[in-house]
């Protein structure tokens, strides 16, 4: 990178940090891939050099995550907002029910669309406490089509350390803003879909990892689009992929192997939420984390100061020292500290002196 370029610490809960050697590697071959003389953006994607990002793209998924060979990894667009309706679609017979754990505004989206399209149940929800924790018993059924949670709550700043055991009913989660924190066991699920630009690369790739016999769940009349069967046997090239964001996310998924992989990102993703967290706990009586200590995100930090005033001083001095995207979701206020897998230690220990710092001038 340029010396004169400058990068803050950038803490937006998504699209959100990505390793800066993803992004310079993207920069170094912008106008010329490969040595093809063309921008990756305009090559075709039935042309070899990047039908060989894509499987790169797919390899790294699968090697990251040990994905077994009877799971299709596919990329997709729309979202993880699409995957909403996507999976009651291709998993949710007319005579049947799904299960839905309600743990935050997604998950809540991901029932409302569920319920336009079929039969659904609440499993367990922590509305009463505005999210604040994991419900602690789920009222699971044995009959449902699938059971679906939302691994990490993005807004409230909760978190599933241990997925609920569901026996032969297909889980189904919603890993947008954690998938690849830590090394996971993706046969506990029947499918896992993430929007990318939280841990994987740039807004406009949708990763789903499913598992290939419920592709066949879906109904004859399910358009083509709308059917995870028609991307799976054509390989994600169904129609245009979004060639530009899977080359990101192939850089970025390089980046993550060569810092050491899954384990490495967990190492880290634990360090820098302690970092945060032993803060919050230290000043107990000024900082007030929202999620309960047992369900707290090692994703997105979550916490309030006493006032609004003080939490405007806090932002406005946050972005003087270049600490950006500290304000939480509307929805919530306060403030969030998104600490994705991007995000260096250095970033995090900074926002950590920084709040101490705050808190013993201000407590
Ligand atoms: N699920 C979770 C957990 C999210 O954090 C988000 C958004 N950041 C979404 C779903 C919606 O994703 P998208 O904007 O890609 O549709």
């Amino acid at each position: 990178m340029p010396t004169t370029t400058r990068r803050v610490h950038n803490f937006y809960a998504g699209p959100a940090t990505m390793p800066a050697e993803a992004i310079a590697r993207a920069q170094s071959e912008l106008l010329d891939f490969a040595g093809t003389g063309m921008s990756v953006m305009e090559i075709s994607h039935r042309a070899k050099p990047y039908m060989a990002i894509q499987a790169e793209a797919e390899a790294l998924v699968r090697e990251l995550l040990a994905v077994p060979s009877n799971y299709k990894v596919l990329f997709l667009q729309g979202g993880a907002s699409m995957q909403f309706a996507m999976v009651p679609m291709n998993l949710l017979p007319p005579e049947r029910h799904a299960d839905y754990v309600v743990t935050g505004e997604f998950a809540k989206k991901a029932l409302k669309e569920a319920k336009l399209l079929g039969k659904t149940r609440v499993a367990g929800t922590g509305e009463a406490t505005n999210f604040d924790r994991l419900p602690s018993a789920l009222d699971l059924s044995p009959d449902a089509a699938y059971a679906h949670i939302t691994s990490n709550n993005t807004i409230f700043g909760t978190q599933y350390q241990a997925f609920p055991e569901t026996g032969d009913v297909p889980l189904v989660a919603d890993m947008s803003s954690d998938i690849m924190w830590r090394p996971t066991d993706v046969t506990r699920f029947g499918l896992i879909y993430a929007g990318a630009q939280k841990n994987l690369g740039p807004s406009g790739v949708t990763l789903v990892i499913v598992r290939e016999d419920l592709l066949e769940r879906a109904p004859e009349n399910l358009p083509s689009m709308l059917a995870y069967r028609t991307h799976a046997k054509a390989d994600s090239m169904y129609n245009t992929p979004p060639t530009f964001a899977i080359y990101m996310l192939r850089n970025v998924l390089d980046w993550v192997k060569g810092q050491g992989g899954l384990a490495e990102m967990e190492a880290r993703n634990r360090r820098k939420a302690e970092a945060i967290y032993g803060v919050i706990d230290r000043h107990a009586g000024f900082y007030a984390g929202h999620a309960q200590v047992e369900d707290r995100s090692m994703m997105n930090v979550t916490f309030r100061l006493p006032g609004e005033e003080l939490e405007k001083a806090f932002l406005a001095g946050a972005q003087e020292q270049g600490f950006v995207g500290l304000a939480g979701h509307r929805s919530v206020g306060g403030c969030r500290a998104s600490i994705y897998n991007a995000m260096p230690l250095e970033g995090a220990l900074a926002l950590a002196e920084y709040m101490e710092a705050f808190a013993r001038q201000h407590g």
